[in-house]
C-alpha cells in the first residue's frame, strides 16, 4: 500500500503504474486531476503542465481522460457497463486511458461487482481512479485490488461534532419520521459547507459501524453520500434538508420521498 501525501510521488515515481488508485482526503478531486496528468505526461517530471499531454489536460479536453459519474448522482451499473465497452477501446493520444470514477462511494454492490471484473479483465493502458470521501464506502474486494493516495486532511485526526454523533446515532436505531424531521429543520439555517462537513463526519462514524448492523445502515450510508454530492450544487440548505429527510425515512413509516403526507 502506498501511504499519505508521500504516496503520490512514489506511486508516480515507480515505472509501474497502478492501474487502480483510490484517493482520499479535502483535495482528493485535484491529485485524482495531477496523477492523470501525471500517467499521461510525456514531459521529463510528470506532470509537467507543458507537454501537448498536460495542456490538453489542464484546459480539460485531453480525450484520455475520462470522468465517469455526476455528482449527486448514483452511479448505475449500465454506466459502468458502458465505460468497461470504452475501455477496450484504446487510448487515442496518451499511453493511457484513465478513467476518474467521482461518485465511486453512490455505486451498489452489484455496481461494484461489475466495477471490480473490469478491474480484474481490463486492459493494461486502462486506469482507474476513485476519489472519494472515505475509503471504507468501497467494498473490500474492490478496495484490495486499488492502492491508496491519501490526501491532507486539515486539522488531522478530525473530532466529530455533537450534530455527527446524534445523526449517526439516530441512523443506527429505531426512529421515528418526527425525530428525523426535528433534526433536518435544524439543519436548514447552515451552509452547504456545514452541511458537507457533517455528512462526512457521520459516514466516517458509520462507516466501521456496517459490519455490526443491519442490512439498512449501507442504503443510509449510500444516501448520505448522495446527498453531500448534492451539497456541491448551489441548492439552498432548506432543499438539501428535505432531500434528507425524504431520503432516510424508515421504509416501515409509509412516508416516503414524493408522498403528500410529508413533515417539514
Ligand atoms: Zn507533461
Amino acid at each position: 500500500m502506498v501511504q499519505s501525501k508521500e504516496g503520490r510521488e512514489s506511486a508516480l515515481g515507480r515505472t509501474r503504474y497502478p492501474s487502480a488508485l483510490i484517493f482520499t482526503g479535502e483535495n482528493r478531486r485535484e491529485l485524482a486531476e495531477e496523477t492523470a496528468r501525471a500517467y499521461l505526461c510525456t514531459g521529463e517530471t510528470p506532470p509537467c503542465g507543458v507537454c501537448p499531454h498536460c495542456r490538453k489536460a489542464l484546459e480539460g479536453i485531453h480525450p484520455d481522460i475520462i470522468h465517469v459519474g455526476v455528482p449527486g448522482e448514483t452511479l448505475k451499473v449500465d454506466q459502468i457497463r458502458a465505460m468497461r465497452t470504452d475501455a477496450y477501446i484504446r487510448p487515442n493520444e496518451g499511453a493511457f486511458k484513465v478513467y476518474i470514477i467521482s461518485t465511486a462511494e453512490t455505486m451498489n454492490p452489484s455496481g461494484q461487482n461489475a466495477l471490480l471484473k473490469l478491474l480484474e479483465e481490463g486492459p493494461s493502458y486502462a486506469a482507474f481512479f476513485f476519489p472519494v470521501p472515505n475509503s471504507e464506502l468501497l467494498l473490500p474486494t474492490l478496495r484490495s485490488r486499488c492502492e491508496m493516495v491519501r490526501g491532507t486532511v486539515t486539522g488531522g485526526e478530525a473530532i466529530p461534532t455533537e450534530e455527527a454523533r446524534a445523526l449517526a446515532e439516530l441512523l443506527t436505531r429505531p426512529f421515528d419520521d418526527l425525530e428525523l424531521a426535528a433534526f433536518c429543520v435544524s439543519l436548514e439555517k447552515k451552509s452547504r459547507e456545514e452541511l458537507t462537513a457533517l455528512l462526512d463526519e457521520t459516514v466516517e462514524i458509520l462507516v466501521p459501524r456496517l459490519a455490526t448492523a443491519d442490512g439498512g445502515l449501507f442504503s443510509k450510508i449510500e444516501a448520505l453520500g448522495r446527498i453531500r454530492g448534492a451539497c456541491e450544487y448551489t441548492i439552498g440548505s432548506g432543499h438539501i434538508a428535505g432531500w434528507m429527510m425524504a431520503a432516510l425515512l424508515p421504509a416501515g413509516s409509509g412516508k416516503r420521498s414524493g408522498e403528500r403526507n410529508y413533515v417539514g
